[in-house]
């Protein structure tokens, strides 16, 4: 693979820099403490394309390739976690599943809101009872004349107070596929569908995650995604690219340690010298760059795959993995190197360890990443 960017892509980081440093660095604290990314935001995201990426024009979308989005998403990463996140399921998980296995109507009907950020798009799969076994979900939808009829509880859902639209999965009635779990666009002013906000989170603590409860939600045939009884595939395929944006975030986050590492040990003095000319200060630091690179390597691979239209799924899992473990690893180090005052949210190093801490959970956890890498190579299932 070529790992020279090339000018589109040059550009569209320097965009991407540019708009972290103005309009999320100075906020990112503000947003942390009162537990709310500031939602004018995700206009000013749209604005930018950065909602569009990999979507077509015709759509609203700002085109460009996965190498692209990468790109954009370690620096929202860098910026801050809860609108790295925003994003990665607004467009990763929802626009760019309807976009590749939506109906012609459902493309024209969702994908110039969401990439626009008219419109908040939330992904409806974890429920109470099923985590990392999403397949056993027991959300039920009943067909009913030209209708379904959605009841259960989904879990955790990134984006969920704010969404317009649920890409919800349900076990649908009758469904002769694997599982019979089907996928449906829910809009989620539909009557019957409740939403809680979940506060307390250790951290991505500006993301709006809520439960949703669903009781006799009425949609229309027209609004399940895909094929009947096929929605646990379209998961699936959502995840396997999602994997990588939540990989490309944690390159951002882990770059964020490093920087703000490298800083604070060239002014903090101990011992009548800054901190930097200790050497296991140096190694704190040096652990984080081999991290950052390492993970970027694996993120990029991935995306290089997708460009070139070749299978990618492991290398994603491989790529989270990681990522995830890497960016706990390197905010864990810079809060080591800041000492006390790591511990305390006028400095970055703290925030940046609460936000890592959910990377190696979601979308699958790190034990289940390693069970997706482990049955493709010993061709042995051991969910
Ligand atoms: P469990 O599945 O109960 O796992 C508990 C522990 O058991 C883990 O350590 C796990 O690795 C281990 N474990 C489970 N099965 C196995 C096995 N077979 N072998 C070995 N170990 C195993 N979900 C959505 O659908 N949409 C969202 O937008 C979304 N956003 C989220 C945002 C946040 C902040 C959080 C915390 C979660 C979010 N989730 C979302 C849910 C997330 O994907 C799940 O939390 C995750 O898949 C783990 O499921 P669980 O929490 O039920 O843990």
């Amino acid at each position: 693979m070529n790992l020279e960017l090339s000018e589109e892509q040059t550009a569209v980081r320097r965009l991407a820099r540019d708009f972290v440093d103005r309009e999320i660095a100075p906020n990112v604290v503000e947003w942390d403490r009162a537990e709310e990314v500031d939602r004018a935001l995700v206009k000013k995201l749209g604005e930018v394309g950065f909602l569009g990426l990999t979507i077509d024009e015709e759509y609203g979308g700002s085109g460009g390739d996965h190498l692209a989005y990468c790109l954009v998403t370690e620096e929202l990463g860098r910026g801050d976690s809860s609108v790295r996140g925003i994003v990665s399921v607004s467009l990763g998980l929802v626009a760019k599943t309807i976009a590749a296995r939506g109906s012609e109507e459902q493309r024209r009907r969702w994908l110039p809101g969401l990439t626009a950020g008219e419109l908040v798009g939330c992904f409806g799969l974890t429920e109470p009872g099923t985590g990392s076994d999403a397949g056993n979900l027991s959300t039920r939808a009943v067909r009913d004349g030209g209708d379904y009829v959605v009841n259960g509880t989904k879990m955790f859902i990134t984006n969920g107070t704010w969404a317009d639209v649920v890409l919800l999965f349900a076990r649908s009635t009758d469904a002769p596929g694997h599982k019979g779990v089907s996928a449906f666009l829910v809009p989620t002013d539909t009557p019957g569908l409740t939403r809680r906000t979940i506060h307390g989170k250790l951290g991505l603590r500006g993301q709006a995650t809520a439960e949703l409860v669903l009781e006799d939600v009425r949609v229309p045939a027209s609004a399940m995604l895909g094929e009947e009884g096929k929605g646990f595939s379209v998961a699936m395929a959502a995840l396997a690219k999602g994997r990588m944006s939540v990989a490309a975030g944690c390159v951002g986050l882990a770059r964020a340690a490093l920087d703000a590492a490298v800083r604070y040990a060239g002014e903090r003095e101990q011992f009548g010298k800054s901190i930097a000319h200790h050497q296991l200060v140096q190694e704190l630091i040096s652990d984080i760059a081999v991290d950052v690179d390492a993970a970027r390597l694996l993120t990029w691979r991935v995306a290089d795959l997708i460009d070139r239209g070749q299978p990618f799924a492991v290398e994603s899992s491989k790529a989270k993995l990681f990522a995830s473990e890497a960016a706990v690893r390197a905010a864990n180090n810079a809060l080591q190197v800041f000492g006390g005052y790591g511990y305390i949210d006028e400095y970055p190093a703290g925030k940046l360890l609460r936000d890592a801490r959910v990377m190696t959970l979601y979308e699958g956890t790190s034990q289940i990443q390693k069970l997706l890498i482990g049955r493709a190579l010993t061709g042995v299932s051991a969910f």
